[in-house]
């Protein structure tokens, strides 16, 4: 798939790699928790980084929103994906979107016929009232645009920075680190690095897993998506080890195999 989307750059070597990002800040940030070891365990993940994409390449989810860059659609769909299942929101994307192409049509539409849209997926008043916030934010502050800025994606009613910076990464090409309690699981794991409750929350966490997002957004798209698809259907509460690119440098991995 080269670096057309939709997974992005997904062949890089390890050295291509480590070119890209901030070894050094890595290992500090390990070393200023405690954790044994740091180059070592920097060096081997950098290693695996080939066979994590060729892992994605093989196995990462197909869903719709994958072909899309259009900031609405990107946007809006975060908000859809929130508290529940991605297959649900796959079901209803088609129909949501032809209904609501931008934000004039959701705004002008009234808040049954937004309910209607969105009740399979649950909580639906609230979703109606994040999707209408949202709506009026692109109107009335720019110009019926999505903005390009982590703090004002923040601002409609329930809508938090995963998917502001899930927008900033997948519409406008901004190579930021996502962080949900999947890919923070992963770098617990593979690290031994102790998660605070709300990992999504806290500044530490996006600087920690922030360092290993090159400062190359094809390639930033390519490593997000290989975290969130492995967190999603290797790295779970019942985790596949034997079958998971990151076996070799995963401490997790290590320990249970030779318990
Ligand atoms: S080796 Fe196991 S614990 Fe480590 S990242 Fe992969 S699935 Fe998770």
């Amino acid at each position: 798939m080269g670096s057309m989307l939709p997974f992005g750059r997904t062949q890089v070597t390890a050295s291509e790699y480590r070119q890209l990002i901030n070894e050094d800040k890595i290992v500090g940030h390990l070393e200023s928790k405690g954790i044994s070891k740091p180059e070592e365990r920097v060096t081997a993940f950098i290693e695996t980084i080939p066979d994590l994409l060729d892992w994605l390449e093989e196995n990462g989810r197909d869903y719709p929103w994958r072909y899309t860059t259009d900031p609405w659609r990107v946007y809006v769909t975060e908000i859809l994906l929130q508290r529940t299942r991605a297959d649900a929101v796959a079901d209803i994307y088609e129909s949501f979107f032809t209904t609501f192409p931008d934000p004039q049509t959701l705004v002008s539409a009234g808040e049954q016929t937004i309910f209607e849209e969105v009740r399979s997926l649950g909580f639906g008043n609230q979703r109606t009232r994040s999707l209408r916030d949202t709506a009026r934010l692109c109107i009335e502050e720019y110009d019926g645009t999505v903005p390009d800025d982590l703090e004002a994606l923040q601002e409609p009613w329930r809508v938090g920075p995963y998917s502001a910076r899930a927008c900033l990464l997948f519409a406008f090409d901004t190579p930021v680190a996502l962080v949900d309690s999947n890919i923070a699981r992963i770098f617990e794991r593979v690290f031994d690095y102790e998660m605070p409750e709300q990992p999504h929350k806290s500044d530490a966490v996006y600087g920690f897993i922030g360092t290993f997002i090159p400062d190359d957004p094809a390639l930033a798209r390519a490593i997000n998506f290989s975290f969130l698809d492995l967190g999603a259907m290797l790295c779970t509460t019942d985790p596949q080890c034997p079958s998971c690119p990151l076996n070799e440098c995963c401490a997790f991995a290590q320990r249970t195999s030779s318990d």
